[in-house]
């Protein structure tokens, strides 16, 4: 069986082409968040259409087309609810006739992050584990959760999918969702650039000399005992590890596994929380233990495959 997945990301798409659950090409592209969502969708149809020429698969082979999506979804009507600054035009697109139309495939789509738990679940680092929990960290902040195997889905789509927007500072900052200090808002990308753009003590700092602002140049500069960097390090630890507890309290997991780009510096991350969690995590029966996902980049992928074959 042959599917189509793809991980509409703030910053990058992923597309991959799967046989068999196996993963046989994909292609890594910049999202332009300047295009119009109808453009992007044209810009996608061909390099879904390019990459399977390139792995000499026809058309018609392809059973199923894979949305992972950042935003709120209707999984039963394949339907964008919402979005969070990103492809708000993506909202009443007919994706379903987009996939038929092009390739005669069924099309599923699924929220991003619940995307790339269902693919640790299935694939990875979450495998044979019925009780999970998983934030994935990056441009935003996503917080999903499985629970005795089961998606929790809710009334509007929303529940299990919030983690990311539980308030974490109620004097914090205004969020993208309309709350007010959430872990996003906190500890976001998008958030860490303003905090290092606008703090008072850039001038003297490494930070003031980056080009890209993100959390590998974080890390890098707190790695070389730069004020500023380590500040700010240990606020986004805070904040991270404290949404990783309220997860913790309202899911119940065996594991949480960490997932993103920023997983690179796992090494200062994990220990980091694991501690947090060790202290403050209200978990009678033990410690819930803190992972990094087995696959950064595809993870989503492997999700929308399964949902695809299921
Ligand atoms: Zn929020």
């Amino acid at each position: 069986m042959i599917n189509v997945a793809i991980d509409l990301g703030g910053t990058r798409t992923k597309v991959g082409i799967l046989k068999e659950d196996n993963l046989l090409g994909y292609s890594i592209e910049d999202s332009s968040s300047q295009d119009s969502f109808t453009v992007s969708m044209e810009n996608l149809t061909n390099i879904i259409n390019r990459l399977l020429s390139n792995n000499s698969v026809n058309k018609n082979e392809v059973n199923g087309i894979g949305l992972a999506f950042p935003g709120l979804v209707d999984v039963k009507n394949n339907k964008v609810i919402s979005t969070n600054e990103k492809y708000n035009s993506a909202k009443g697109y007919d994706f379903y006739s987009w996939a038929e139309g092009n390739w005669n495939a069924k099309f599923k789509i699924e929220n991003d992050a619940r995307a790339a738990l269902i693919g640790e679940w299935q694939f990875g680092i979450g495998k044979g584990i019925d009780n999970l929990v998983m934030m994935t960290i990056g441009t935003g902040i996503g917080g999903v959760c499985l629970i005795e195997g089961k998606l929790l889905y809710g009334k509007h789509y929303q529940a299990g999918v919030l983690g990311g927007h539980f308030t974490i500072d109620y004097n914090g900052t205004k969020c993208n969702c309309g709350n007010i200090g959430c872990v996003e808002s906190e500890a976001s990308t998008w958030r860490l650039k303003e905090l290092i753009t606008n703090h008072k003590m850039l001038d003297g700092s490494l930070l003031a000399k980056a080009e890209i602002l993100d959390y590998e140049t974080l890390f890098n500069a707190a790695r070389k005992n730069d004020k500023l960097a380590i500040d700010l390090m240990n606020h986004s630890l805070n904040t991270l590890a404290a949404g990783v507890v309220n997860m913790i309290h309202a899911y119940d997991p065996e594991i949480v596994i960490l997932h993103g780009g920023v997983m690179k510096s796992a090494d200062m991350i994990i220990p980091f929380i694991q501690d947090y969690v060790n202290k403050h995590a209200w978990t009678p029966w033990g410690k819930v233990k803190i992972v990094q996902s087995s696959s950064i980049d595809y993870s989503a992928l492997f999700g929308m495959n399964y949902l695809c074959n299921s």
